[in-house]
């Protein structure tokens, strides 16, 4: 539970603070996703905040990343400096006065000051503590300094910081071993754990929650809040996300970014559906969950203290399963970008694509994997030798297509369906010795592929004109 200086609201503030160095990062995502939840479940306020100080490393073009990849999982946040219409999300950026009057304050009162070493200064101050043993942390009072500009530090005392983490329990660390920590870099600079502290006073944040890589800046921010006498948020510290060997998840195992995500065809429900999973669980045996239930079932209690392994398996089933819900038109209308992009401007037929997606719906993993249909609207190239079935002749190939192909121009287009050329077409194919020398040249025929759904299902698909017009391709490719 909260400790006595911890805000006691009923109704949750909460943030994700992401710095605009990069695009929407699968921690972050899930970060959002934790303190969505917790906000909606309370009827509460979920704020984005730009940590753009670093003006070097930030970006609006990441900004705009992280902004879109929140807004294509639905995470949207519910306020910003620009009310009404669109919320602008906060951005630290435009709030340099506030940080300026605050490190202000804290000069004033001496709790914080212009530290004069220089950076090999505090090297070597380093290298005297590590022989000794001791923290590798800055003590401007040990040493004088050359430095002209000098950055602005918290002065270390001698209390003992503590703060309750609602997943790890209570917290305490001696603030002299924090050191005296920098917070700005001149009074126009100030530095994140600084700038994190003012922000999260000023919005009235009540629950601070973040991955736990955050930990250790912690004692640091509390101590800031005890100098300035405000009452601090609760934290809660989130597992971190781990590769399935648990190291640090990075690219190797699987994207790091959001929008790859998208672009590799998942839908975003099961990606939300994935992410609330690393690092929460239900405490029950459901594993499909909508944003509303997760709203309603997601509590800091379930949050696991140990690392959340990132498993591509699981990613891959849920999205089989969000694609399986969807009705064929939903599911058309999320794919056709997909397919477009495989067919580079080659025709499409809206028709012909309501008609393939019950097929493909049953096999498609992910969105994208709907370019393997993509031979209904057009056959790629391929070489006539693949139309003979093993080491049947193309003369004995060509004949058994040209068995097929009376064999359907004899049926009638309004009865075109798929068990009534089955059964059209096995009555030849049975009749031979094996009838794989007939359906393997008019599968390859219809696809133009080594492997592909059966030929009769193609065809029925393809409707009657079509299929004798690839028939005929394939007997051309034949002579
Ligand atoms: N800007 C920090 C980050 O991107 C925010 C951490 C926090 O939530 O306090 O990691």
């Amino acid at each position: 539970m909260p400790n006595t200086t911890t805000v006691q609201q009923s109704i949750p503030r909460v943030r994700i603070a992401p710095s605009p160095t990069g695009k929407l990062h699968i921690g972050t995502a899930r970060s959002a996703l934790f303190n969505y939840l917790f906000a909606h479940k309370l009827h509460g306020t979920f704020i984005l905040r730009i940590e753009d100080t670093d003006r070097e490393r930030s970006t609006l073009a990441y900004e705009e990343s992280i902004k879109s990849g929140l807004q294509w999982l639905g995470l949207l946040w519910d306020e910003g400096p620009d009310a009404g219409g669109a919320y602008g999300p906060y951005r630290q950026s435009e709030r340099t006065a506030l940080y300026e009057k605050y490190l202000q304050e804290l000069l004033d009162s001496g709790k914080a000051f212009i530290c004069h070493h220089s950076s090999a200064e505090i090297q070597q101050e380093y290298e005297k503590k590590k022989e000794q043993k001791l923290p590798l942390v800055h003590r401007c009072d040990q040493l004088t300094g050359t430095d002209e500009k000098g950055v602005i530090r918290f002065r270390a005392t001698e209390e003992t910081i503590t703060f309750t983490d609602l997943i790890r329990g209570n917290i305490s660390v001696k603030a002299s071993t924090l050191g005296d920590f920098s917070i700005a870099k001149s009074i126009h600079e100030p530095l994140y754990n600084f700038t994190v502290v003012v922000d999260d006073h000023k919005m009235h944040i009540s629950h601070v929650i973040r991955g736990e890589d955050h930990i250790s800046n912690t004692p640091k921010q509390v101590a800031l809040y005890n100098a300035f006498g405000w009452t601090m948020p609760a934290f809660a510290h989130m597992p971190l996300i781990l590769a399935p060997d648990r190291s640090k998840m990075s690219k190797r195992y699987g994207a790091v970014d959001i929008q790859e995500y998208r672009k590799m065809g998942y839908l975003p429900e099961a990606l939300i559906n994935f992410l609330a999973l690393l690092g929460w669980n239900p405490g029950t045996e459901q594993e499909i969950f909508s944003l509303d239930e997760l709203s309603e079932q997601f509590s800091l209690e379930h949050v696991q203290k140990g690392g959340a392994v990132f498993n591509q398996q699981k990613l891959d089933w849920l999205n089989g399963q969000y694609i399986k819900r969807l009705t064929s038109e939903e599911l058309a209308q999320r794919a056709e970008p997909y397919l477009r992009d495989v067919l580079e401007g080659k025709k499409f037929d809206a028709a012909l694509f309501q008609r393939v997606m019950p097929l493909a719906q049953q096999r498609m993993k992910t969105l994208r994997d709907i370019a393997e249909f993509a031979f209904f609207f057009s056959v790629a190239p391929y070489d006539p030798a693949l139309l003979s079935w093993k080491d049947t002749s193309l003369e004995e190939t060509r004949k058994y297509l040209e068995e097929v192909r009376t064999c359907i121009v004899g049926l009638d287009e309004a009865a075109w369906d798929e068990q009534r050329l089955e059964v059209a077409i096995m009555a030849h194919a049975n009749a031979l010795d094996n009838r794989g020398k007939m359906l393997w040249p008019l599968r390859v025929a219809l696809s133009g592929l080594p492997q592909s759904p059966g030929p009769f299902s193609i065809a029925a698909l393809l409707g009657k004109e079509q299929t004798l017009e690839r028939l005929r391709t394939a007997l051309q490719l034949l002579q």
